[in-house]
């Protein structure tokens, strides 16, 4: 599926965003910034992951006056993609931007919040970007919304015979703030190719009706994200749900998924989620996909599920080694079925399948290779079997 609505091409630092660039994966430390080894560990291991751009805050001076070196030791140690950093400014961006030189000039993009930012600051950080030529993001967030705003439009709504829902206006209020502010920032020398807009909410029908808003009324490039989506399972599926919908109606160029941390999880699970729901929407691929069946009273087993777990262990434990070696080889399709049923037309419908015998069924297992019957696999070694078999497929395919 390719973007169709038109957003001016971004550069931040070495990377393009909106234009006809693929959508960019991004994420944010949540290491103190001034602890530079720890900023460093994390940026690395969210760059590793496959984050292009990579935000940290800066609240104070010790962060700013880190950021330059944390910038240059990841570069220097991860030169597989082009990277680019973001320093997360709020009430104080200005004073520290001209404070420390250094990390306005390292910085690729400044995020401004102008719910937090006062004019003069507002003013001045945009200055301060339009006079070291960087990209600026205008991230409006619900919970810090410009009450200025949202206090005319609520006076107003009150006055009109037909009033809104509050929700509605809180909506309307979040688009005005991101468009007046991104047209003053204009009006402060940045040019649109230099701008980024986000308005971020915590609910998902709000953020997905607020950035269609913005996307009907600019177009300028998006950065999706449901804000604060929670932990765990609850927002790993409301942040696919809200940028799902979003990216389906070709709307954002640049997306995070903002998960609460689990000391049990990496960081970098927030990339992994970003890449999941690019590549459900066939938007990028990343690894092969596996197909796999739920299961049900015809398998009395636990035999398929096995199978699939060891297909899928495969591929993580392979795949930057595949990816060197056989290029190409993330567009594999692979399907490992429970029994008859549906198998064989998954199986069609992809380049290696097997489908397990369910109950009641032979104990044999037919493969196919692209579409066709290839062999028939019996006995205790079927899975071992299969194994092989993928292998050099793979070989014998992306080789
Ligand atoms: S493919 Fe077979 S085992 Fe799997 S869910 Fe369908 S009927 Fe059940």
């Amino acid at each position: 599926m390719k973007k169709t609505r038109s957003t001016p091409e971004v550069h931040i630092g070495p990377l393009k965003m909106g234009g006809d660039n693929p959508i960019v994966i991004q994420s944010m430390t949540n290491t103190d910034t001034s602890d530079i080894d720890a900023t460093v560990a994390q940026a690395l291991e969210l760059a590793h992951a496959g984050a292009q751009v990579i935000r940290m805050t800066v609240n104070d001076e010790a962060a700013a006056k880190a950021v330059p070196e944390i910038i240059t030791r990841v570069r220097t140690q991860f030169e597989l993609n082009p990277m680019a950093f973001v320093g997360d400014f709020h009430f104080n961006g200005n004073k520290l931007l001209k404070a420390v030189p250094d990390c306005a000039q390292a910085l690729d993009k400044y995020r401004i919040n102008p719910g937090n930012a006062d004019d003069t600051n507002f003013k001045e950080m945009v200055e301060i970007a339009v006079q070291h030529q960087k990209a600026v993001r205008i991230g409006v967030n619900g919970g810090s919304l410009d009450q200025k705003v949202l206090d005319n439009l609520m006076e107003l709504n009150a006055q009109s015979p037909t009033p809104l829902a509050a929700g509605n206006i809180f909506i309307k209020a979040m688009v005005k703030s991101a468009l007046n502010s991104a047209q003053l920032a204009e009006s402060y020398g940045l040019k649109k190719n230099q701008i980024v807009v986000s308005v971020k909410i915590s609910e998902v029908n709000q953020v997905v009706a607020a950035y269609q808003s913005v996307a009907e009324q600019s177009d300028y490039c998006l950065h999706l994200g449901l804000t604060e989506a929670g932990s765990g399972l609850q927002g790993v599926v409301q942040s696919s749900v809200a940028l799902g919908i979003l990216l389906n109606q070709n709307i954002g160029d640049t997306i995070r998924v903002s998960l609460t941390p689990n000391k049990n999880v990496p960081r970098s699970e927030e990339v992994e989620v970003c890449k999941q729901i690019l590549q459900s929407l066939d938007l990028q691929r990343f690894r092969p996909k596996v197909v796999s069946c739920p299961g049900c009273g015809r398998t009395t087993s636990t035999f398929f599920q096995d199978l699939a777990l060891r297909v899928n262990n495969l591929i993580d434990q392979e795949l930057s080694h595949w990816k060197k070696e056989f290029p190409g080889v993330e567009n594999l399709n692979i399907a490992v079925m429970g029994c008859v049923v549906n198998g064989p037309g998954e199986s069609k419908n992809s380049d290696i399948a097997i489908s397990l015998p369910g109950k009641m069924e032979k104990a044999q297992a037919p493969v196919y290779i692209d579409g066709q019957l290839s062999v028939w696999l019996k006995g205790d070694a079927i899975e071992n079997q299969f194994i092989e078999i993928l292998k050099d497929y793979i070989k014998t395919r992306f080789a």
